[in-house]
């Protein structure tokens, strides 16, 4: 009773406010205040429309922090190495809750993320988990009794049971009627995506918190891979119309292009938005960003450029597997090109590297065999932005130094876990200790939603980092000045009188000289201050051929520059046996207008930023430290951790 009387109440009030509302709109002296008039008042050197420079803009104003890839038991390898978190565990994770590891330590980010997409191979999703859940459907197939007692046995027969799983698998003799049931088009397939799905749905918050779907195609000819995270714009009434794409024939292929064409029916068919990003370039053995042909020996066409650069506008440059900006053969002038490098073989060590392949495989080199090919084939297929992801398979996000849990859950933090070999290559070995604790990526987004963050990475407003959380902007145009880095909010001026990272050069107005870019890193509030912010410049020469050049274009402290052009480093203060460093050195804000110095208008060219902080101590050291254990031989004590910025593209037509 009282309740209802309240509500008329309110009722009648809400109307007489609407009354007296409509009166004092009529009224003359309340007119005046409306904003349609307020403009007349404002300033001509005030480039805002309205008092607040906030209000009506539609632009991203924070970097929304996430994961592009993540695996959790329903990927088959992820639960042969251990993992038994499931995606909700995973989503936790990401979202700043603390969780308990596969091995039964505490975990937690220092920050929460905003976003994540967990991306399983789709290749035998869920199969793992089926085996270990001792699933009534799989139980029926001998081979996997057999998996199943050994499993749950533990010990060594547990890691008798895995070995046979990995052999079965790679010797292709996996009962075809199992891998039937876990391929496209059964019924069992079809229930682990529906429940993968549905997991995303659950933690999906609009708002506060994005879980894309997405999943890993798992591609891989000869041991080289050509693996890609797919990642969907949408929502479950989209995603569960067609069932993810596998790798493996009938159902699948290895063959980018039958990717390709999978994509584009799911967004003929669902009216949906689908991207892919490509990763470990590094592992491919040549076969990622080819110049002339394809995996195949077919030399590509226009066909194939104009669908590769619609459909996979990213490349994940930094991950657990090594770094892939550059390389120091490539770029013998960089000194800090060698940064967490995987170059020994391709992805499965059944072939060593050799430098002629590195060409096509590091994104600074790609994006110069992008501008090759545009202008033979007219598009440009190696046009993308960079992200940064972890590639975990332990289902925790972890890219942090200080709190890495590993590539796989059996690399969970323990005393010796760094020093252990990993695989036998040629006549070496991968170690441990050479996993990188990366990475992370950045989205310039216009706010927290599935859709923003999708479309933010569809126009490449996109950077990555190695693990820390650097603000970096970078715009370019015709005509910035110093005076515009005094401005607030300074990406006024950068929207208004340029275009972002991942964007094209606006038409260059017959004056202009050169091109300007207005750049400012800040460093992440909790970690370790910035050395230097530099551009690499990569274009086409007169005679065709592609170079590069990197600048030094803001840094901390009293340096100048040397004879050669170089920067002095910018020290170090790391104590590596306590595994500390300071602030004392470096900056906590680098910004600058830089002009090119040499450019010609007649040559197309790109443009990206790489911010470098200070160095800090890499997670072996910290390791060394918590645990009283020796830095494995080989680790580097400290790393200087950076962000790349996308590239921003100029065309001479
Ligand atoms: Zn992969
Ligand atoms: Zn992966």
């Amino acid at each position: 009773m009282n309740r209802l009387k309240t509500m008329s109440h309110l009722v009648i009030s809400a109307s007489a406010v609407t009354v007296s509302l409509s009166l004092l709109l009529v009224s003359p002296v309340v007119a005046d205040d409306t904003p349609a008039s307020s403009d007349t008042r404002l300033s001509k050197a005030y480039n805002s429309k309205t008092y607040s420079p906030y209000a009506s803009r539609n632009h991203p104003n924070r970097p929304l922090w996430g994961d592009a890839h993540v695996h959790t038991n329903l990927s088959m390898d992820a639960g042969i190495a251990g993992n038994r978190l499931p995606p909700a565990t995973a989503y936790r994770y990401a979202r700043g809750e603390q969780v308990q590891s596969s091995l039964g330590l505490p975990a937690k980010l220092s920050r929460p993320l905003d976003w994540v997409v967990i991306a399983d191979h789709t290749d035998g999703m869920g199969l793992f988990d089926d085996i270990m859940a001792a699933d009534p459907e799989v139980m029926a197939f001998e081979q996997i009794q057999k998996w199943n007692k050994g499993l749950t046995a533990g010990g060594s027969a547990a890691a008798e049971a895995k070995n046979d799983v990995i052999r079965t698998f790679a010797a292709g003799e996996i009962d075809p009627d199992l891998l039937a049931m876990y391929s496209p088009g059964a019924k069992k397939y079809r229930s682990v995506w529906e429940s993968a799905v549905a997991e995303a749905e659950n933690y999906n918050e609009p708002g506060r918190f994005s879980a894309l779907i997405g999943y890993e195609w798992t591609s891989v000819i000869d041991g080289n891979n050509m693996h890609r995270v797919v990642i969907m714009r949408d929502g479950a009434e989209r995603a569960l119309q067609l069932e993810p794409f596998t790798m493996t024939p009938p159902t699948g292929s290895p063959d980018p292009r039958d990717l390709w064409k999978y994509m584009d029916r799911y967004e003929k068919e669902t009216n949906g938005r689908i991207l892919a990003i490509p990763h470990n370039g590094n592992l491919s053995n040549g076969y990622m960003f080819p110049l002339e042909a394809q995996w195949n020996g077919r030399v590509f066409d226009s066909a194939y450029v104009e669908q590769r650069s619609r459909l996979e506008p990213l490349y994940e440059v930094s991950q657990m597997k090594g770094d892939g900006e550059a390389h120091p053969f490539l770029s013998p002038d960089d000194e800090f090109a060698d940064f967490e490098t995987w170059d020994k073989a391709n992805l499965d060590a059944t072939e060593l590297k050799s430098n002629e392949m590195l060409a096509a495989e590091y994104a600074r080199e790609a994006l110069k065999r992008g501008l090759i090919i545009k202008k033979h084939l007219g598009a440009n297929p190696y046009k993308f932005g960079l992200i940064g992801a972890t590639d975990s398979h332990t289902s925790l996000a972890a890219a942090e130094e200080e709190n890495f849990f590993g590539k796989n859950s059996v690399d969970e933090p323990s005393a010796g876990r760094a020093n252990k070999p990993l695989k036998k290559i040629g006549d070496g070995v991968l170690m441990n200790w050479e996993t990188s604790a990366s990475g992370l990526t950045a989205v310039w987004a216009t706010d927290n939603s599935r859709e923003a963050i999708f479309d933010a990475m569809l126009r490449k407003e996109v950077y990555a980092t190695t693990g820390p959380r650097i603000t970096l902007r970078m715009f370019a145009g015709w005509d910035f000045g110093v005076e515009d880095l005094d401005a607030r909010p300074l990406e006024n001026a950068g929207y208004e009188k340029g275009v972002p990272m991942g964007g094209d050069f606006r038409q260059r107005p017959a004056e202009a000289k050169a091109p300007t870019f207005m750049i400012v890193a800040l460093r992440d509030p909790a970690g370790a201050n910035l050395d230097r912010i530099q551009i690499v410049k990569g274009w086409l020469d007169s005679d065709g051929r592609t170079r590069e050049k990197l600048y030094d274009v803001s840094w901390s402290g009293e340096r100048v520059l040397d004879d050669s052009g170089k920067l002095p480093p910018v020290g170090n203060t790391v104590n590596v046996a306590a595994a500390t460093w300071s602030n004392s050195i470096g900056a906590a804000e680098l910004s600058t207008v830089w002009v090119d110095p040499v450019f010609d208008a007649t040559q197309n060219a790109y443009y990206y930023v790489r911010a470098l902080e200070i160095p800090t101590p890499r997670w072996t050291t910290y390791d060394a430290y918590r645990y009283g254990v020796d830095i494995p031989e080989g680790a580097p004590l400290t790393i200087q951790e950076r962000a790349y910025s996308s590239p921003i593209w100029y065309h001479s037509n």
